[in-house]
């Protein structure tokens, strides 16, 4: 049969992505796995090569004859940007194909809705990617990430009430960076860093514990963005009818109990003073934990009932958590359905530095892997 252009593009494709996977492999292993002949390992490697996807690591020890050549994927053949944008910083990462961090770099600037600030970080993120010294052909894309909603294209926020940046596009935002960028929530960037770094996760809700409450699904390994890029927003979702105001300016968000934020003004202390207190056991820490919890556990659990998935804790809070926490949590669920839940699990997130940025930058990462056909 004769091997159409098709073919031959899957084949390489199939070679690729099999060392990709295997982060090592020799061409004998590749031959038997990827089910191709040897000639046609050796063409499709020498090719990766010559385009600088792959690379000879080194021999393996001889099995008799000539010693195997190791190969591997070039981790930094292409790299990806990632930023996030919050009310007080701008956090930039840059991440080879494996995810690892490059560099990052981080510019303390308040948030402003308007061109100065718009120019100010966008020279920051050109000069960040600069300085990395990859060319603009290995540059797989630029994502900001923020708090706000973006629309199915990622070309505009659709919702941003926290920074009051509704509406900004980014034509306006690339236009100051001098490169074309893309538009993410930043919980759903999060998410998906969790989800890149950890391939066997089944399905799985994430509940971003930072000042502000964020959330996003992962589903079948992909990020679940919806019928029109909303994905998740568990953190409107009604705990308390006529409790506190939310910034949306409904009452009784979720929002308003289970973020930092929301942990506060229970407390009246920033977060490290309370977690310090509640550590020594003091009494009244202890009871307004333990209110806080409530409101988490009834999060979780509108959540687990809605969906069959497991649950991550991420973020700000996630970091002062203790499985005893999570033991609770679990308790305060059980109590509250008739439905057995051992099946399903709540942990943290593994992700703890930068993951919105990370995150950012693994989506461009993984749209490459996706579509690799050269
Ligand atoms: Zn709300």
């Amino acid at each position: 049969m004769a091997v159409t252009p098709e073919i031959r593009k899957l084949n390489k494709r199939n070679t690729y992505l099999y060392i990709y996977k295997h982060k090592e492999c020799s061409k004998q292993e590749l031959a038997s796995s990827v089910g191709q002949s040897l000639p046609t390992v050796n063409q499709n490697v020498n090719e990766l090569q010559d385009e600088g996807f792959v690379r000879i690591a080194g021999l393996y020890e001889s099995t008799g004859g000539r010693k195997p050549m190791v190969l591997q994927c070039t981790p930094d053949a292409r790299v990806a940007a990632g930023v996030q944008i919050l009310s007080g910083q701008v956090t930039a990462v840059l991440l080879d194909l494996y995810g690892t961090v490059l560099s990052c770099e981080i510019l303390r600037e308040p948030y402003k809705n308007e061109d100065a600030y718009f120019q100010k970080i966008g020279k920051f993120i050109a000069d960040f990617i600069n300085a990395g010294g990859y060319s603009d052909d290995k540059l797989l894309g630029i994502t900001l990430a923020t708090q706000g909603v973006a629309d199915y294209a990622h070309k505009k926020l659709v919702y941003g009430r926290i920074l009051d940046n509704k509406g900004l596009s980014a034509d306006r935002l690339s236009a100051c960076i001098g490169r074309p960028c893309i538009l993410m929530h930043d919980s759903e960037t999060a998410a998906f860093a969790e989800s890149f770094h950890r391939p066997d996760l089944r399905d799985s809700s994430y509940i971003f514990l930072n000042d502000y409450l964020g959330s996003a699904s992962i589903i079948n390994g992909s990020l679940y963005r919806g019928n029109h890029g909303r994905g998740q927003l568990l953190e409107h979702v009604k705990l308390v009818q006529g409790g506190r105001k939310c910034y949306c300016g409904q009452y009784g968000c979720a929002e308003s109990y289970c973020g930092a934020y929301g942990l506060h003004k229970m407390s009246g202390l920033p977060t490290d003073a309370f977690f310090r207190l509640l550590r020594t056991r003091d009494e009244r820490t202890l009871k307004i934990w333990d209110e806080y919890l409530d409101y988490l556990a009834l999060l979780l659990h509108n959540v687990l009932m809605t969906m069959d998935v497991d649950i991550i804790l991420g973020g700000l809070l996630r970091k002062y958590m203790l499985p005893e926490d999570l033991q609770i949590i679990t308790e305060k669920i059980r109590s509250q359905t008739d439905f057995d839940i051992s099946d399903r699990t709540i942990t943290l997130e593994y992700i703890t530095d930068y993951p919105a940025a990370r995150g950012a930058a693994l989506y461009l990462v993984q749209h490459f892997l996706d579509n690799f056909e050269i």
